[in-house]
């Protein structure tokens, strides 16, 4: 985590800004919740856990200089909210994501898988591919279980 933060500060000191207090408080709140897909509002509270003095608006304005600088993705599942998602380190491309139509689960899949598709779209529409969002809707193991189990009843 320590290594993480320390290229993440490089990052910005490369674009010119500084990892500020409050602008690490929300860094590490991203890296101890990057399984889970966090709205400005949710990043807030656990900030607010370490850094009480720290308001929305700073939080606000740190997401979107993270989201400028490539360290998070903002993603949106169609529920209207504005989601933050670290970017894997070393991916060219943002990750895809299985959202489960039943219980709103949200899992990753880190392989890019689309390299066949990207060499076709930039062949045949003369596209210079720079990145992509890719979400599956459907149903998750767990709920394909549940399912079976109360058909079975
Ligand atoms: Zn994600
Ligand atoms: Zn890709
Ligand atoms: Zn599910």
């Amino acid at each position: 985590m320590e290594n993480r933060i320390d290229r993440i500060k490089k990052q910005l000191h490369s674009a010119s800004y500084k990892l500020t207090p409050q602008r690490e408080a929300t860094v590490r709140v991203l890296l101890e919740n990057e399984a889970d897909h966090l709205s400005a509002e949710d990043v807030y509270l656990l900030v607010k856990e370490k850094a009480p003095e720290i308001g929305l608006a700073t939080v606000y304005r740190t997401l979107e200089l993270l989201t400028e600088l490539k360290v998070v993705d903002k993603i949106n599942f169609g529920d209207g909210v504005s989601r933050y998602d670290l970017r894997k380190e070393g991916a060219a491309h943002f990750h895809h994501h299985l959202v489960c139509i039943e219980c709103g689960s949200v899992a990753e899949i880190e392989d890019d898988l689309l390299e066949d598709v990207e060499e076709i779209v930039e062949r045949d529409f003369t596209f210079k591919i720079k990145d992509h969002r890719l979400t599956f809707h459907g149903i998750c193991s767990k709920c394909q279980e549940d399912e079976e189990n109360t058909n079975e009843e």
